[in-house]
């Protein structure tokens, strides 16, 4: 590959995730890595274990603005490709600048090769169905990977520090397309990612007090709690708090899911959880194929045991 690679560490997403993006990028071909850092907060970056470019990242996470500070440090470093995170906020400002470098991208990379010159991304965007795509080597290629598809990889640590880029004219932000409004993730995104015991919140817990229920027996065991997407939908639950495709990734050492039912979009983010038990009243869920523990039962009869044992655990 012509110049280094641009990794784009973003604040919020889980401890290593820059290691994740280092070990695609070398996957992808290259062997200079620099990281980038989307938080004014070192740590976050210091994380990757890489050179680090350190700018004054925008304030807040709009696609838009990433996409033109992504785009002023990959000139800056002669970058040929930039490879961030495929959370909501790193896919969307992956096509922007994909679309301000006239790039090339592909989204949800869950594996790269490079086959006769070119780099091939394996896409898992419309899993079952896995898409292999060769990028132009001509283009800036924007990998937008999955996260938790790529072991942690390490590197040297070296600092280097880049001038703010300007922001973005509003000429440019009409060419950046029509992707506007991004996430800006707080904390509970790291607790989620670096949990040891995890409850989730499926859609067989019924309303704000099963929830409430739920985080409660959680917060007795030291556990966090995170949720599926139906949950996050209502805004019962913050969308820090959703593991899967769509949001974060955990490793827990357990996991416990109350009414989950086991989609492959859930369990994608739970692909690093050591053991899984999960309570569901269906015996076919399919979280039953996953689960090291099964209990079949109601929710209704499971969560009130559970209460009484941890209020009295001689009982
Ligand atoms: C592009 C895309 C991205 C997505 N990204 C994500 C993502 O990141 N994370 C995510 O979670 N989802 C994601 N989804 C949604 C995903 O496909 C599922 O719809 C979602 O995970 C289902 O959540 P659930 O298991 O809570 O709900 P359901 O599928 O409705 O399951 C509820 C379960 O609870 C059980 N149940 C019901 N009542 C009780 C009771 N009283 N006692 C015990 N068990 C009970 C039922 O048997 C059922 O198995 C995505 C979907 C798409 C298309």
């Amino acid at each position: 590959m012509s110049g280094p690679a641009l990794v784009v560490v973003e604040p919020g997403t889980g401890p290593g995730r820059g290691a994740e993006l280092t070990a695609a990028a070398r996957a992808g071909g290259h062997e200079q890595v620099v990281a980038l850092s989307l938080s004014a907060d070192p740590p976050a970056a210091a994380a990757a274990d890489l050179d680090l470019v350190a700018a004054e990242p925008p304030t807040a996470l709009d696609a838009t603005a990433v996409a033109a500070f992504v785009d002023a440090a990959a000139s800056a470093v002669g970058a040929s490709s930039a490879f961030l995170p495929a959370t909501e906020t790193g896919t969307a400002a992956g096509a922007a600048l994909a679309a301000r470098r006239d790039g090339a991208f592909c989204e949800d990379v869950i594996a790269l090769a490079v086959r006769d010159g070119a780099l091939v991304a394996t896409s898992g965007r419309e899993e079952p169905l896995l898409a292999d795509l060769a990028l132009p080597a001509d283009r800036f290629a924007v990998i937008a990977v999955r996260p938790g598809a790529f072991p942690p990889a390490t590197g040297a640590t070296a600092e280097r520090q880049l001038a703010p880029p300007a922001a973005p004219t509003a000429a440019e932000a009409e060419d950046a397309g029509e992707v506007r409004l991004l996430e800006s993730r707080p904390a509970a995104a790291d607790a989620v990612a670096v949990a040891g015991v995890l409850f989730g919140i499926g859609r067989g817990v019924e309303g704000r007090d099963g929830i409430e229920r739920v985080a409660a027996l959680a917060a007795a065991n030291g556990a966090a709690v995170c949720a599926t997407r139906p949950h996050i939908a209502t805004g019962w639950l913050g969308r820090d708090r959703l593991v899967g495709r769509s949001g974060a990734t955990a490793a827990p050492r357990l996991y416990v899911a109350f009414g989950v039912s086991g989609a492959s979009q859930h369990l994608v983010g739970l692909e690093r959880c050591e053991a899984l038990a999960a309570v569901n009243n269906d015996p076919e869920a399919a979280i039953f194929a996953r689960a090291d523990l099964g209990i079949v039962a109601d929710l209704d009869d499971v969560l009130p045991v559970l209460e009484r044992l941890l209020a009295d655990p001689a009982s």
